[in-house]
């Protein structure tokens, strides 16, 4: 077993902190207050090339492997703080992105990826409806074929980029007869098609600066060649694959972001005086540093097992699943007691540790709740 990262993979992570402590961090706290998208900032972060991180360099990608992609996401999340923005660059990139590339015909490959990986179109993915999220075989998003082309009707919820995204691979049922989660296929629609609309933007509790969207299709029309992969097996083939990239690449975030309450937590302990001394050398704050590292290094070893499955090949979907459900648990840990250290200064806005606990309680809900990794590890192991 091999612990280590190479060189080059800790200088690009050296990179891409340095990077995001520049242009992120200044305005993430307004953009948080704001719930704000800033195309500014999302644009450096496609100059940097990050945006199409596990692409081949001939669409226009980094070629990045899995771990390398993960490090980003963790690195920018760390000398970001911006939860917002590390969801809808994981959201672009893992379920907006990567399936054009691993579906898609070379025709939709040549079209839309090297849009994708330089940013200048965003990218996005719609599963969710009003009546079924946990339960994504039970969509009711219908396409029905007409001639050459299909017609989407239905309505999709939470879908992260969903207001700004250019192209929104959307998940629908295409034969109603074939049998529960059968019959479902992928389109990838470009939002200015007129049937296309936007709801409303969801004023959210925490990652503010990702708009989270209401979409609607009315009779929206795309031409056949939108189909992206199989007729009939998107559930599986995409969708599913889909939250496996969530669970093991797109959650590596959540490690940055602990590791930055962790350091601020530290720094504070060392700065704030109580008693007479710092905050530091009461043996009780000294446990809850011990425990959020403790924490964030658990989370960090699961989430890299699952990343290197992923990398190399092998089965994975119960590892992922582990993954998201420790470190959705273990954020959520670290953020109250990251909290707790500071204080009633943990309590207020001026801070960036206040929005800890907001943007951590995203992981145990988004990409498929707890209670649902826990059913598909729990189903693994009794072989239901
Ligand atoms: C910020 C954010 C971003 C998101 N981004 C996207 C996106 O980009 N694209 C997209 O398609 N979706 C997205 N989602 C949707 C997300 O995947 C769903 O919210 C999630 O899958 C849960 O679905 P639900 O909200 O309908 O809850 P429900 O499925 O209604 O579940 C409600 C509660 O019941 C529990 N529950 C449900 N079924 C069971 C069961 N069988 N056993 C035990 N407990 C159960 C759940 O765990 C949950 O606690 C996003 C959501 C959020 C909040």
């Amino acid at each position: 077993m091999d612990f280590r990262h190479t060189e080059e993979q800790l200088a690009f992570y050296k990179s891409v902190k340095d990077f995001a402590g520049r242009i992120v961090a200044p305005g993430a706290h307004d953009r948080d207050v704001e719930g704000r998208f800033d195309r500014e900032v999302w644009d450096a972060v496609g100059h940097f090339g990050l945006l199409g991180l596990p692409i081949p360099e001939e669409y226009g990608g980094s070629n990045a492997d899995v771990i390398t992609t993960c490090l980003a996401l963790e690195a920018l999340a760390e000398g970001g703080h911006d939860g917002g923005l590390g969801l809808s660059v994981g959201a672009h990139v893992t379920i907006g992105t990567v399936p054009i590339w691993l579906h898609g015909t070379e025709e939709q490959k040549q079209r839309y990826l090297p849009r994708l990986c330089s940013g200048e179109w965003i990218g996005a993915m719609a599963i969710t409806e009003p009546e079924a999220g946990s339960d994504a075989a039970a969509i009711k998003c219908r396409a029905r074929r007409d001639g050459a082309e299909w017609v989407i009707d239905g309505s999709k919820i939470f879908i992260t980029n969903g207001s700004i995204a250019n192209a929104i691979i959307v998940i629908a049922v295409t034969d109603p007869e074939a049998g529960r989660g059968q019959g479902v296929s992928a389109f990838i629609v470009e939002t200015d098609n007129p049937g296309f609309s936007v709801g409303k933007d969801l004023d959210k509790m925490g990652t503010r600066s990702s708009p989270l969207s209401l979409l609607h299709f009315d009779g929206c029309r795309v031409p056949s060649e939108a189909l992206l992969g199989t007729e009939g097996a998107a559930l599986w083939q995409v969708a599913f694959e889909c939250f496996d990239w969530e669970r093991t690449v797109m959650i590596a975030s959540s490690i940055g972001g602990m590791k930055a309450s962790l350091d601020a937590a530290i720094e504070y302990a060392k700065e704030r005086e109580s008693f007479g001394k710092p905050l530091a050398r009461h043996q009780a704050i000294q446990h809850k540093i011990a425990e959020m590292k403790a924490h964030l290094d658990a989370a960090r070893l699961l989430l890299y097992r699952a990343a290197w499955m992923k990398q190399e090949g092998l089965p994975h979907q119960v590892e992922a699943s582990v993954a998201k459900l420790f470190v959705a648990e273990a954020a959520m840990k670290n953020a109250l007691e990251a909290t707790q250290i500071f204080g009633g200064y943990g309590y207020i806005k001026d801070y960036p540790i206040e929005r800890s606990i907001r943007d951590a309680k995203l992981i145990s809900i988004g990409g498929g709740t707890s209670e649902i990794q826990r059913m598909i590890i729990a189903r693994s192991l009794l072989d239901l």
